[in-house]
C-alpha cells in the first residue's frame, strides 16, 4: 500500500501534513469512520484524496454542487489522479463508461451529486464495485436548521447499512454543537472519530469601517490594496448588486453580478469565468459562494451587513484559501444596523426564535463595534479563545473608546424633545446648533438640547447615533422615514444608571500606509515582475487546457517559485505544490522564465 507521506509528497507536491490531516488520513485508511470539522482553506479534501489514493477501490465522493464537481476532477487530473464526476449533464455513452471504469477498478475518485448516488440503480451498481471510501462533503447540508439544508442528504443515512464495510467520511467548514450532532445523528456517525480543528484564519485579515459612501469606499479598497486580485464583493440585494456591478465596470474594473434572479444561464457563465480567469470581482448575494473551491479569492467584501457572526465567517472564509495574505473588509452604517434591527421586529417568527436571532444580531452588532481585537471576538463567539492577532484593524491601530454617558445623554434628550420621528440628520442638526430654516420653523432652535453637541463634528455624532441603535438603545423607523425613536432599553442611560463605553471612529484617521498594503501578495513574491510574467504563463496554459489557472499552479506556489527562483528541476520539485506529474507537465516552461529573470 503507498504510504500516506509519499503520496503527498510525490503527487500533491507537500511536504509535510497540516493539523490534524495526518490523522485523519490515518484512521480512514484503516477503516474508520469520522466528522472532519475544518475552517475552510484549512485542507479537508487532502482528508479523503489521500486515503482514495492509499485504499485500494474507487472513493464516492458526495458533493452537494455539480457545477463545481468539474474543477475538482480537473485538479486531480492534473495531478495525475484517476477522477471523474458523475452528474446530469453527462450523456447515457459517458456515463456507463464511468460506471465499467468504476467496476474495472480503473478510477481512484468519483464525484457524485446525493440525488444521482442514492438512485436504486447507482447503488446496485456500486456493489459490483470495490470501494475506498464514502466521502460526504459539505455535511452541514443535513442539517435541517442550518441554511444549505438539502433534503437528498437526508438519505444518505442508509450507506452504511448498505455498505457497513465501507468507511465514511463527513466533512463541514461550518457547524456549531447542535448542528455537529445532527450531522452524527442524521448521517449515523455516532460511532465514528470527530476531528473538530481551530477556526482561525490566520491570513485573513479582518477590517470593519463606518460606511460613508459605500462606492467610493470599495474603489478605493479595490484600486489601492487588490488591482488586479479576484475577490468577492456582497451585497443584501438583487437591485443593489447589479448596480454595483455595472458601476465597478465603468470604473474599468472586471466585475460581474450573480444573484437568483439572473437567467441560469448567465449565472453559470459568470461563475465559469471567476473560476477560470485571473482577476475578475463577483458582485453577489449570497447566493453565491457555498462550494466555491477557488483558492486565490484575495478579498471578501462586504457592502451590507451579514445576517449573522457565522454567516459572516463563512462568508469571508472564501478569502485565501491558499494560506496568502487575504482581506475580510466590510463598512457599514446606521441605515444597515437599523434595517436588520427592523427586519428582526417584524418577521414573523416563534418568540423563542426571535429571541435567538436577537442573540445573534447583537453579537454580529458586538463585532462590529467592537473595540477589541475582531478575530478574538470572532473565535470567542466559536469557543475558541485566543490571543490578539496582530492582523486586524484594531490590532493594528487600536481604537480609542470613551466614556459615551453624556453624548448618549444629550443624543437621546434630543431625539425626545423633537418627538422621536425625525432622522439622523435632523437631529445632528439640532445639537450641533445649525442655523437653517427647517429648524427654525420647527421651532427646534428653541429647544434645551439646541447647540449642546457642538463638542463633536457630523460624523462624529452618526457615529454616536448608530451605536446606539446597534446597542438597541435607539430604534429606526425604516418604512417611514427613517425617525429614530427611544427604546425602553434606553432608560437606565438615560438616567445615569449604567455607564457606557463609545468607539472613536477613525475614518479621517490617516489611511494605512498604502505603498505597504499595495497588493500583499507581490510583497510576498518579492520579485514582481517575476511573479507577474509566471503568471501570464500559468493563464496561457490554463487556456490552452480550458481550466481554471489555480489547477496549473496555485498563486502559493507561483510565490515560491518567485522567491527562490529555482534553476533546475530538481530545485524547482522542491516547492511546495510542485508534484511529480506537474513537473513532469509544465516544469520546463516556468524554469524557462524564472531563467530568463535570473541572468
Ligand atoms: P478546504 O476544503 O478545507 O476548504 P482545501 O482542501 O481546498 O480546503 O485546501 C485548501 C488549500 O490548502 C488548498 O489549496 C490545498 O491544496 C492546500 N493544502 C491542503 N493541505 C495542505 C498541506 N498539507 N500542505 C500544503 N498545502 C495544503
Ligand atoms: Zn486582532
Amino acid at each position: 500500500m503507498p504510504q500516506p507521506l509519499d503520496v503527498l509528497q510525490t503527487v500533491f507536491g507537500y511536504p509535510n501534513f497540516r493539523g490534524a490531516q495526518a490523522e485523519i488520513i490515518d484512521h480512514v485508511i484503516a477503516g474508520g469512520d469520522a466528522l472532519v470539522l475544518m475552517p475552510t482553506g484549512g485542507g479537508k479534501s487532502l482528508c479523503y484524496q489521500i486515503p482514495a489514493l492509499c485504499r485500494e477501490g474507487v472513493a464516492v465522493v458526495v458533493s452537494p454542487l455539480i457545477a463545481l464537481m468539474q474543477d475538482q476532477v480537473s485538479a486531480l487530473r492534473q495531478l495525475g489522479v484517476k477522477a471523474a464526476a458523475l452528474n446530469s449533464s453527462l450523456g447515457y455513452g459517458e456515463q456507463t463508461e464511468i460506471e465499467r471504469q468504476m467496476r474495472a477498478g480503473q478510477l481512484d475518485i468519483v464525484y457524485v451529486a446525493p440525488e444521482r448516488l442514492m438512485t436504486e440503480g447507482f447503488l446496485t451498481q456500486l456493489e459490483r464495485c470495490r470501494l475506498a471510501l464514502f466521502a460526504i462533503d459539505e455535511a452541514h447540508c443535513v442539517s435541517q436548521w442550518g441554511h444549505d439544508f438539502r433534503p437528498e442528504y437526508l438519505r444518505l443515512a442508509t450507506l452504511h447499512e448498505r455498505f457497513p464495510e465501507v468507511p465514511r467520511l463527513a466533512l463541514t467548514a461550518t457547524a456549531d454543537g447542535p448542528t455537529r450532532r445532527e450531522i452524527l445523528e442524521k448521517l449515523k456517525l455516532e460511532q465514528g472519530r470527530q476531528f473538530v480543528a481551530g477556526f482561525d484564519r490566520p491570513n485573513i485579515r479582518y477590517r470593519v469601517t463606518a460606511k460613508t459612501s459605500a462606492r467610493t469606499q470599495l474603489l478605493a479598497f479595490l484600486k489601492s490594496e487588490h488591482a488586479g486580485d479576484s475577490g468577492i464583493v456582497y451585497r443584501l440585494s438583487r437591485k443593489n448588486v447589479d448596480e454595483a456591478a455595472a458601476w465597478l465596470c465603468d470604473q474599468g474594473i472586471d466585475a460581474l453580478p450573480y444573484h437568483a434572479g439572473l437567467d441560469k444561464a448567465v449565472r453559470a457563465a459568470n461563475q465559469d469565468r471567476f473560476l477560470n480567469e485571473d482577476g475578475v470581482v463577483m458582485v453577489a448575494t449570497i447566493a453565491f459562494g457555498m462550494g466555491i473551491d477557488k483558492p486565490d479569492v484575495r478579498f471578501v467584501a462586504h457592502l451590507d451587513l451579514p445576517k449573522s457572526l457565522e454567516a459572516y465567517y463563512q462568508e469571508t472564509g472564501r478569502a485565501g484559501r491558499d494560506g496568502l495574505p487575504a482581506d475580510a473588509w466590510m463598512i457599514y452604517g446606521l441605515q444597515d444596523v437599523a434595517r436588520l434591527r427592523q427586519m428582526l421586529a417584524t418577521s414573523e417568527v416563534s418568540e423563542a426564535k426571535r429571541r435567538l436571532e436577537h442573540g445573534k444580531l447583537d453579537s454580529l452588532l458586538g463585532y462590529c463595534e467592537t473595540t477589541r481585537c475582531r478575530r478574538q471576538v470572532i473565535l470567542d463567539y466559536f469557543g475558541d479563545a485566543s490571543e490578539p492577532c496582530g492582523n486586524c484593524d484594531t490590532c493594528l491601530e487600536p481604537v480609542e473608546s470613551f466614556d459615551g454617558m453624556v453624548a448618549a445623554q444629550k443624543a437621546l434628550s434630543c431625539v425626545y424633545r423633537t418627538g422621536q420621528v425625525f432622522g439622523v440628520g435632523h437631529l445632528i442638526d439640532v445639537l450641533r446648533g445649525s442655523d437653517n430654516e427647517r429648524i427654525r420653523k420647527l421651532g427646534h432652535d428653541r429647544l434645551p438640547t439646541f447647540g449642546i453637541g457642538s463638542e463633536f463634528d457630523k460624523d462624529e455624532w452618526r457615529s454616536v447615533f448608530r451605536q446606539l441603535v446597534a446597542a438597541g438603545l435607539l430604534r429606526v423607523d425604516v418604512e417611514g422615514h427613517g425617525g429614530l425613536a427611544l427604546t425602553e432599553g434606553c432608560r437606565p442611560v438615560l438616567r445615569g444608571e449604567t455607564p457606557i463605553r463609545l468607539r472613536r471612529d477613525q475614518a479621517k484617521r490617516k489611511a494605512p500606509a498604502r505603498t505597504e498594503r499595495r497588493r500583499a501578495i507581490l510583497a510576498e513574491a518579492g520579485d514582481e515582475a517575476l511573479f507577474e510574467a509566471l503568471r501570464a504563463l500559468r493563464r496561457d496554459l490554463s487556456r490552452q487546457q480550458g481550466v481554471p489557472p489555480y489547477v496549473i499552479f496555485h498563486d502559493a506556489t507561483l510565490v515560491e517559485m518567485a522567491r527562490h527562483k529555482p534553476r533546475n528541476s530538481s530545485q524547482l520539485a522542491r516547492l511546495s505544490g510542485v508534484g511529480q506529474v506537474k513537473l513532469e507537465s509544465y516544469g520546463t516552461a516556468f524554469l524557462e522564465i524564472i531563467g530568463r529573470f535570473t541572468e
